[in-house]
């Protein structure tokens, strides 16, 4: 079991920085999990750390061992990435099979492996099959198997799940999640999928533009958002937001007044709350007054949109309810529920009665 850490890792290429300084340190046998959109850097900090990409400043250690000029091969970390990268050449037996045969295991050791490694992810009716014959669920638990086969310190996975279509990702996961338990290894996870990241991570780093801005647990990461990135990025439906200001203990926006606020005085903040907190009633007493833009019948709930001042809302409602088109309608919420953000530093102000809980 091998613990890494990154400190004060920078990654420049030419002239455009594309790492501005990472610390992390990963606890030996946890699922980390780099979540962050397109291009704010997950896989580059992967590659570094699989030593396919070399760090412009800063270290990498492994177990408090500097490892940044140690060639990939010799790291003992098994990489898994969105492309299976499989031998189309070679049957799935073979497939597997590989970093044995490199490593010159005799052959009736390779076939108890590989037989052992295809039944944990059920892949032993197609060991004969060539990976073009495969699905691509199949294929991905293909390139697991062969990863797993060579039981390595760590495995660094970048985007393992999407390329399957969203069933297959569901059911991945469960087995990606289970794998994990009956193998404890250290694990660097990369993915843009905030679901995937919850759901699989016993930590999460979200990244943003090169940086990590909260690193926790899944339940920190959502019940405790620290950036306004942080509270947006993570939840479905994504989590409303309205611009104002707080002052004397109220937040005071367009059409929109919140008392009951445990927060400083700012001038540009930004009142944020998730869907599922949202109260609507009778504009009477409400703290809000809004018309309703769009309703939407989705079973369990129905996602109504509520546009108050200039800004569009989401709250979740049981399916019972009905609404129709500019309807007006009061919105409830307990300030105990709301975060609050500065909108220039992006930085959370204020504590939300949920962090106390
Ligand atoms: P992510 O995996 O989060 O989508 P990447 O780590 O792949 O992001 O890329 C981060 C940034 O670095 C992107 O802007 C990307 O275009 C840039 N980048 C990645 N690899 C290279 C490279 N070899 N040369 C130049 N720019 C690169
Ligand atoms: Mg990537």
């Amino acid at each position: 079991m091998v613990a890494i850490t990154l400190a004060g890792v920078t990654k420049a290429f030419g002239q455009v920085l594309v790492l501005d300084g990472i610390d992390l340190d990963v606890v030996s046998g946890e699922f980390l999990v780099l979540l962050g959109p397109s291009g704010c850097g997950k896989s580059t900090t992967l590659r570094i750390v699989a030593g396919l990409e070399q760090a412009t400043s800063g270290d990498i250690l492994v177990d408090g061992i500097r490892i940044n000029e140690l060639p990939a091969r010799e790291r003992d970390m098994a990489m898994v990435f969105q492309h299976y990268g499989l031998y189309p050449h070679m049957t799935v037996q073979q497939n597997i099979a590989y970093p044995l045969r490199l490593r010159k295991v005799p052959k009736d050791e390779q076939n108890s492996r590989v037989r052992e490694v295809a039944s944990m992810v059920e892949l032993e009716p197609f060991l004969e099959r060539k990976p073009k014959e495969l699905s691509g669920g199949q294929r991905q638990r293909v390139a697991l198997a062969r990863a797993i086969i060579r039981q390595p310190n760590v495995f660094l996975l970048d985007e393992p799940l999407s390329n399957l279509d969203a069933k297959l990702r569901v059911s991945m996961r469960s087995e990606l999640n289970r794998l994990h338990h009956e193998f404890p290894t250290t694990t660097i996870y990369v993915t843009h999928d905030q679901i995937e990241a919850m759901t699989l991570a016993s930590r999460v780093a979200v990244m943003n533009e090169g940086r990590i801005v909260q690193l926790g647990t899944p339940q920190d990461i959502y019940n405790d958002p620290q950036d306004i990135f942080v509270a947006s990025f993570v939840g479905t439906p994504e989590i409303n937001r309205i611009s104002g200001e707080i002052h004397n203990g109220a937040f005071v926006g367009q059409d929109i007044r919140l008392p009951g606020v445990r927060a400083p005085n700012a001038s540009k903040a930004a009142l944020c709350f998730r869907p599922m907190v949202v109260s609507l009633a009778e504009p009477e007493g409400a703290i809000a007054e809004g018309s309703v833009y769009s309703a939407e019948y989705g079973g369990d709930t129905t996602f109504v949109t509520v546009k108050i001042g200039g800004t569009l809302i989401m709250a979740l409602v049981p399916p019972d309810r009905r609404f129709s088109f500019d309807q007006k309608v009061g919105l409830t919420l307990d300030p105990g529920n709301c975060y609050f953000f500065d909108e220039d530093s992006g930085l959370r102000i204020g504590q939300s009665g949920r962090t106390q809980q």
